[in-house]
């Protein structure tokens, strides 16, 4: 008889068929690179509380390597995990294998689309269309439901004038209990020992590591934020740290929550008439769009995706601040709270990851592939898998252009219209010289600059190009971001 293996993604009911389970809390997994405490409470809690539900069905190892429980064992089926590294381990044992689960579109249907494209782009406008059609999200017939694709022009406002939050009802947060008193115990013990090292504040646990959990943190966002989610997707309120969003990312990557389940729950709303057609559709395409495309990308793209590519020669180490989430030494007042928020929760929102830290980032030149795993491990819904096209494609440009067109680069301006960051900032967004200069307006600047060769012949680039020729100042700005002290 096989035992299934579950991996710490694979935590939920769908991956379970009613057999005898394997689960194993490995500590060497916690020792590769500092990891941020709350991320590691969540997964020791997540991983912990299912071999608790599981019971007698599991058979739970809590051991410092994987090898200790799985070697010479002939009887492990697995449904195919999340890495490379994992898939490499699961086949090397000789596991049964069965296909991926966890995702909209399986691994089968993707490369069905993929050959449709011939040697064309994979776009994520038309996977996505593919996959409403394919799924029958959201569709009248053969129809897009509403007549549109994509409601962008009544998503991705500013956040309400004078506001200091949105007003939503506060989420709901689980309870811990004792598996998470005992999950902290031994995360101090173990830090104090020196075995692992944690960066980030301790505080409560946020994030579903249940199946019911995740469920009610599902009921909660549909109840109370997804009819706002569209219209402020984008916004950012420095009173109002979830603003709209679902907070589900992390139940989703755990294997927790069927992102299916998510997105017909999402949709079924709007069919009753409970919430806007567009809030529906921008949440529908961030999970059956985005996180699928990002997952697929992931294996199409191959393994050395990751360390393979810096079309923009960043090799800037990454700096203390990022390292040590000391936002209290950042003077920008959008990245301190950013980093400040990042600190405490292990989370942030997309604009901050990419319009804030990532940009920042990319301005300066950190190396892509520290920059990548520093994602990964600092974020309470970092996997591998999910980072490579966000980090190293979408936010840092590194692959020259194979996730996207240009670079996600841009000036205070744009963080003054979509955040309330610059009031309180000592900076001026508007300023690109002196000693208020805002580091993201002069620093986008100096990045053009720098990178001018290697973008001169993408035409999505020749417009700000051409506008960085004619900067009068454009010495001056470049000389003063090289003398710059760092965050200040
Ligand atoms: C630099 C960078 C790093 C990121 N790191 C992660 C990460 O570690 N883990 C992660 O799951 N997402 C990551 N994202 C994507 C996105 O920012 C997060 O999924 C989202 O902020 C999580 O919060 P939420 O669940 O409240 O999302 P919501 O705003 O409520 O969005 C709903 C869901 O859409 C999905 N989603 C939206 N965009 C993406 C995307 N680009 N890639 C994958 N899923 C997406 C997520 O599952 C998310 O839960 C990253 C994006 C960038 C630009
Ligand atoms: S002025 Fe510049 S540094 Fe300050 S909050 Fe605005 S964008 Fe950020």
């Amino acid at each position: 008889m096989t035992v299934r293996w579950i991996f710490a993604g694979q935590l939920g009911e769908l991956f379970d068929d009613g057999g005898p389970m394997l689960l194993i809390e490995a500590k060497s997994v916690l020792r590769r690179r500092p990891i941020h405490r709350a991320k590691a409470h969540l997964i020791l809690s997540a991983i912990r509380h299912r071999a608790a539900e599981l019971g007698d069905r599991v058979e739970f190892h809590q051991v410092e390597s994987y090898s200790e429980v799985t070697t010479g064992r002939d009887d492990l089926e697995v449904v195919d995990p999340t890495s490379y590294a994992a898939r490499r381990t699961v086949r090397r044992l000789g596991a049964r294998i069965l296909p991926s689960r966890g995702f909209v579109t399986t691994e089968e249907e993707f490369a069905a689309w993929a050959t449709t494209r011939g040697n064309g782009r994979l776009l994520l406008e038309d996977f996505y269309r593919d996959t409403r059609m394919r799924t029958g999200l959201l569709m009248e017939g053969q129809a897009p439901a509403g007549g549109q694709w994509n409601y962008d022009h009544d998503n991705r406002q500013p956040p309400p004038k004078n506001a200091v939050s949105l007003g939503l009802p506060d989420p709901r947060w689980p309870v811990e209990d004792d598996i998470d008193a005992e999950v902290r115990a031994d995360l101090d013990r173990w830090q104090a020992a020196g075995d692992i090292r944690l960066v980030g504040d301790d505080g409560p646990r946020r994030f579903a590591a249940t199946g019911a959990e995740a469920g009610a943190a599902l009921a909660d966002f549909i109840k109370t934020r997804l009819g706002d989610f569209g219209t402020y997707e984008d916004a950012t309120l420095t009173g109002d740290w979830t603003m709209a969003h679902s907070l589900l990312s992390a139940p989703m990557n755990l294997g927790l929550l069927d992102p299916r389940h998510v997105v017909e729950t999402a949709a079924a709303e709007y069919a009753n008439g409970n919430a806007p057609l567009a809030s529906v559709e921008g949440f529908v395409r961030q999970i059956a769009g985005w996180r699928d495309y990002v997952w697929h990308l992931y294996w199409h793209l191959g393994e050395d995706y990751r360390t393979g590519h810096n079309a923009l020669r960043a090799t800037v180490d990454l700096p203390r601040e990022f390292v040590e989430l000391d936002a209290a030494a950042v003077e920008a007042n959008c990245l301190r709270h950013s980093i400040g928020g990042l600190r405490e929760r292990g989370w942030a929102h997309h604009i901050q990851r990419l319009m804030v830290i990532g940009n920042w980032a990319l301005q300066r030149g950190y190396d892509p592939v520290q920059l990548n795993d520093w994602f990964t491990d600092m974020f309470v819904d970092g996997t591998p898998w999910v980072m490579p096209a966000n980090v190293i494609g979408m936010s840092q440009h590194a692959d020259g252009g194979i996730v996207a067109t240009k670079p996600y680069a841009s000036g205070g301006a744009y963080i003054d219209r979509m955040t309330d960051y610059c009031g309180g900032c000592r900076f001026n967004p508007k300023k690109r010289l002196g000693p208020d200069a805002c580091p993201y307006t002069a620093g986008y600047w100096a990045f053009l600059d720098r990178v001018e060769p290697a973008l001169r012949t993408n035409h999505r680039m020749a417009q700000p190009l051409a506008g960085l020729r004619r900067l009068a100042d454009r010495e001056d700005v470049v000389q003063q971001e090289r003398e710059r002290d760092g965050f200040h």
